[in-house]
C-alpha cells in the first residue's frame, strides 16, 4: 500500500551530508551580494562615491552613474557565474516574483555580447497584468513598472543577478509591499528625527530595525507528496490527533534530529553567502517545528532577507528530501507557526530609542518613544491586526497557543510602574520631576532593572522586551512588510503630532523636559487601554478588551475593513504612505485572496472526502457486513445478533459518518456556488468565511472519526503520527 511504502521510505532516510566550505563564515559571508566591498572593487571611484552618497542620503542617481553601476554589477555577476539578471519584487501574492533575461545582445556580426545598461538596471516593464492589483490596472494599461531599490543590495541566486525593485502601476500606485514600506520608513525617519533632536541635535536619521524569527515545519517529501491537502493548500485538511504530540514538551530546545541539523547547516551556509545574518536555530514547541532567527537589520533590508530566506529554505529543503511548511496552522491540535517581528527605532548616532539609557536624559528619551508607541498602537490597534491577518493566519490567532485576536501591549511591571507614575502625576509633580537631575522616576535605575526582567508574557501579541517591541501576531508565511508598513506609518503620524504639541508648549516658554513629560502624560492617559500585562488567552480579557474599546473583531474579511476606516485613510495620507485608491485596491486583493484560499481548500477537501475517504470507509464497511452475515449464519437467532453486536455498532457509526460527509460536502458545494454568485469581493469573502469555511471543519470532524474506526491498513493518507516525527 502506498501509505506504508512512503512511511517506510521516509523513515529509512538518512541525513544528507553537507559540503562544508573550507573557509570560515567570515570569508564566504556575502559572497553572492553586491555589497560595498564589491562595489568598491568593481566600480570606478567616482561611481562608487556617487552610489554610496545616493544610498546614504536617499538621493537620486544620474543616468551616467546608473550606466556605470550596471557595467560593474554585470562584471561582478559574470565573474560569479551569473548568466541572467532579473528585477526581483514583492507583489501582493506574498511571494516574490522574477522574470529572467540573459545578458546577451546581438553583436552585429552574427554573435552575441554580454551587456547590461543603466536603463535595464533602473527600470523595467514586466508584463505584469496577471499580478493582483485590485482593479488599479485596467487591461488597456496592463503595464507595471519595476524600479531599482538602491538601498537593498543586488545578489546572485541560481546563477541569476537579482535586483531588488519596487513594483508600481503605470499611474504610479504601488502594487507591492516594498513601495509603501519604503515610504513608511521615510516617514518614520523624518518624524522620529525631529523628536530625537530634542535630545541630541546631531541626529540626522532615525532608522527602523527589524529582527524576525521565522518558525516553520519540516515534513519528509515522500509523506508530503502522499498528502494532496498539504501539497495544494499547505495544511492538513484532515487527520486525527496523534496520541503523542507536544504534550510531553520534549521537542522545544531538545536535540535536533540529524537529518534536520544537516538541513539547517546547509541553509545557514546559503544564508550567509547571500548576506542573511542567520544566527539562531532551535526546535520549536510542536514536533517537527523549528525556528531560524537572524541578527536584526534595517527594516527594508531585513524584510528582503526574510523574503529571500523563505525561498532559499524551500530549495535547500528539497536537497534534504524535506518540504518546508510555512503555513500558520499546518496541523490541527498542535501549535502553529508565526514570525515574531522584533521592531525598534534607532538613530544614526547609534542610540536605540526603545532602550533605557545610562543618564536620566536618555531615559526621558526612552520614555518619550515608548509612550508614542503605546499611543500609535492604541490608536491603530484594529489596523495592526488587519496588517497581519490572512486566511491562513486566521487559524492561528485567538487559538490558545498564539497571540490573541486583540492587540494589546505588554510592558512588564517595572516599565508599567514608571509609566503609571507619570500618568498619575499632577502638574506640580511633573514640574518637580522635570527639574530633578534623576527625573525622580527611579529612571536612573531603569536599564539594569529592565534588561534582565522583561518577563516574557507569551500571551501578548505586542510585547516590550527590553530594547525593542516584539510584534508576535505576524504569520509565518506573511511578508513582514505588511506589518512594518502599518507600524512605522502609525508611529510616524504619532511622532509628528507629538512634536507639534511639544513645540506649542516650548513656544509658550515651557521648559523642554516639562513639556515632554506633560505630553507623555497626556499620551499615556489617552492610550492606557492598550496596556495589558495579564493573560491574553483568558475569556475575561476578551470581555475587558471590549469594554476598553479595543478592536475585538474575529472575522477575517471584516478585520480588513480597518484599512478603510477614516482614521486609517487619514494616517496613511498624512504620512504619504498610501493613497485612498491604493488602500481600496489592496483590500480588494485581500478579499479576493481570502476567497480563493478557502475555495481551493473546499475543492481539495471535497475531492479527498468523496474520492479517497468515503470509498475506503465503504470498503471496510462491507468487510464488516460480510463478517456479520457469516457470524449470523453460523450462529442463528439471538446468539448471532449478540456476537455481531460490536460490528453492528461500528457499521452504524461508519454509515452515519459517511452519509454525513456526503451531505456536508454537498452543502459545501452549494455554499460555494451561492458565494460565487456574489460580485462584491468583500461580501463574497464574508460569505466564504461564514458559509463555506465552517463546512471544512464539519467534513473534517467526520473524516477524523472514521480514521479511528477504519482498518489502519486501508487508510489511504499518512496519519499525523507518521507526518510529525522525523527520525
Ligand atoms: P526570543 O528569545 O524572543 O526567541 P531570539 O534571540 O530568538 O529571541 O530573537 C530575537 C530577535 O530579535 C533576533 O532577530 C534579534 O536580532 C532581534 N533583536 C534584538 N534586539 C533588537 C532590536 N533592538 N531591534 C530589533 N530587533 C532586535
Ligand atoms: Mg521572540
Amino acid at each position: 500500500m502506498l501509505r506504508f511504502k512512503v512511511v517506510e521510505e521516509a523513515s529509512n532516510r538518512k541525513a544528507v551530508p553537507v559540503a562544508l566550505p573550507s573557509e570560515r563564515p567570515e570569508e564566504y559571508y556575502g559572497k553572492y551580494v553586491f555589497n560595498r566591498n564589491k562595489m568598491f572593487e568593481y566600480l570606478p571611484r567616482d561611481t562608487y562615491e556617487a552610489l554610496i552618497n545616493a544610498i546614504d542620503n536617499k538621493e537620486p542617481l544620474s543616468r551616467e552613474v546608473a550606466d556605470s553601476v550596471a557595467e560593474g554589477m554585470k562584471r561582478w555577476a559574470i565573474d560569479n557565474g551569473a548568466r541572467h539578471y532579473t528585477h526581483w519584487f514583492q507583489p501582493l501574492t506574498e511571494t516574490t516574483a522574477e522574470k529572467h533575461d540573459a545578458f546577451i545582445e546581438h553583436d552585429g556580426k552574427g554573435g552575441v555580447v554580454e551587456t547590461f545598461s543603466g536603463k535595464l538596471l533602473v527600470q523595467q516593464e514586466p508584463d505584469a497584468s496577471s499580478f493582483p492589483n485590485g482593479g488599479i490596472r485596467n487591461t488597456f494599461e496592463a503595464r507595471g513598472y519595476s524600479a531599482w531599490d538602491i538601498s537593498s543590495p543586488a545578489f546572485i541566486m541560481d546563477n541569476t543577478l537579482c535586483i531588488p525593485t519596487i513594483f508600481i502601476s503605470y499611474t504610479g500606485e504601488s502594487l507591492d509591499y516594498k513601495t509603501p514600506l519604503l515610504r513608511a520608513l521615510t516617514a518614520v525617519d523624518k518624524a522620529g528625527t525631529a523628536v530625537a533632536r530634542y535630545f541630541d541635535p546631531k541626529v540626522k536619521h532615525v532608522i527602523s530595525n527589524l529582527g524576525w524569527e521565522q518558525e516553520y515545519f519540516l515534513v519528509d517529501e515522500a509523506l508530503y507528496n502522499a498528502r494532496p491537502d498539504l501539497a495544494m493548500t499547505g495544511r492538513t485538511l484532515m487527520g486525527h490527533e496523534s496520541a503523542k504530540n507536544q504534550q510531553l514538551e520534549d521537542h522545544y530546545f531538545g536535540a535536533i534530529p540529524s537529518r534536520v541539523e544537516a538541513f539547517m547547516l546547509d541553509l545557514e551556509i546559503e544564508c550567509h553567502k547571500l548576506g542573511i545574518p542567520a544566527k539562531t536555530r532551535h526546535n520549536e514547541v510542536a514536533p517537527n517545528q523549528f525556528e531560524l532567527a537572524p541578527i536584526f537589520e534595517e527594516t527594508n533590508l531585513a524584510n528582503d532577507h526574510n523574503m529571500l530566506l523563505m525561498s532559499v529554505m524551500g530549495e535547500v529543503a528539497r536537497r534534504h528530501n524535506f518540504r518546508v511548511l510555512l503555513h500558520e496552522k499546518p496541523f490541527a491540535g498542535i501549535n502553529g507557526s508565526g514570525k515574531h517581528n522584533n521592531w525598534s527605532l534607532g538613530t544614526d548616532t547609534g542610540v536605540l530609542l526603545f532602550a533605557p539609557g545610562k543618564t536620566p536624559k536618555d531615559n526621558l528619551q526612552f520614555i518619550t518613544f515608548v509612550a508614542n508607541v503605546m499611543a500609535a498602537v492604541h490608536r491603530h490597534n484594529a489596523l495592526l491586526k488587519a496588517s497581519i491577518m490572512s486566511a491562513t493566519n486566521g487559524h492561528r490567532l485567538g487559538a490558545n497557543e498564539a497571540p490573541p485576536a486583540i492587540i494589546s501591549i505588554f510592558t512588564g511591571s517595572h516599565l508599567a510602574e514608571i509609566l503609571e507614575k507619570i500618568e498619575k502625576s499632577d502638574k506640580d509633580e511633573l514640574i518637580a520631576m522635570a527639574g530633578k537631575e534623576e527625573l525622580h522616576l527611579g529612571v536612573s535605575q531603569i536599564p539594569e532593572i529592565l534588561m534582565d526582567s522583561t518577563d516574557r508574557n507569551r500571551t501578548s501579541p505586542f510585547a516590550f522586551t527590553g530594547n525593542r517591541f516584539e510584534f508576535r501576531a505576524v504569520g509565518s508565511s506573511a511578508n513582514c512588510g505588511s506589518a512594518m508598513i502599518a507600524l512605522n506609518a502609525a508611529m510616524a503620524e504619532q511622532l509628528a503630532e507629538f512634536k507639534e504639541k511639544v513645540d506649542v508648549r516650548l513656544e509658550k516658554g515651557e521648559d523642554l523636559h516639562h513639556a515632554l513629560l506633560a505630553e507623555i502624560k497626556a499620551l499615556l492617559q489617552k492610550s492606557s487601554a492598550i496596556h495589558f500585562d495579564g493573560n491574553g488567552y483568558s475569556d475575561e480579557w476578551k470581555e475587558e478588551a471590549a469594554r476598553r474599546g479595543l478592536d475585538c473583531e474575529t472575522n477575517v474579511p471584516r478585520i480588513f475593513d480597518a484599512y478603510l476606516r477614516p482614521e486609517t485613510i487619514e494616517m496613511f495620507g498624512k504620512t504619504g504612505v498610501m493613497t485612498p485608491v491604493e488602500l481600496a485596491a489592496r483590500n480588494e486583493v485581500k478579499w479576493e485572496m481570502y476567497t480563493k484560499k478557502i475555495q481551493i481548500e473546499a475543492r481539495v477537501l471535497g475531492d479527498l472526502a468523496i474520492n479517497h475517504i468515503v470509498p475506503v470507509a465503504t470498503r471496510y464497511l462491507s468487510i464488516l457486513l460480510d463478517n456479520m452475515v457469516k457470524i449470523r449464519t453460523l450462529f442463528p437467532g439471538n446468539k448471532g445478533i449478540e456476537l455481531s453486536a460490536q460490528d453492528s455498532a461500528t457499521v452504524e457509526k461508519i454509515m452515519h459518518h459517511t452519509a454525513t460527509i456526503r451531505e456536508e460536502v454537498d452543502k459545501m458545494v452549494d455554499a460555494r456556488k451561492a458565494a460565487n454568485r456574489i460580485e462584491n469581493e468583500r461580501e463574497k469573502a464574508i460569505a466564504y468565511s461564514e458559509t463555506v469555511a465552517p463546512c471544512l471543519d464539519r467534513v473534517r470532524y467526520h473524516i477524523d472519526k472514521l480514521e479511528l474506526m477504519v482498518d489502519n491498513e486501508m487508510w489511504p493518507l499518512p496519519k499525523y503520527r507518521e507526518l510529525l516525527f522525523i527520525r
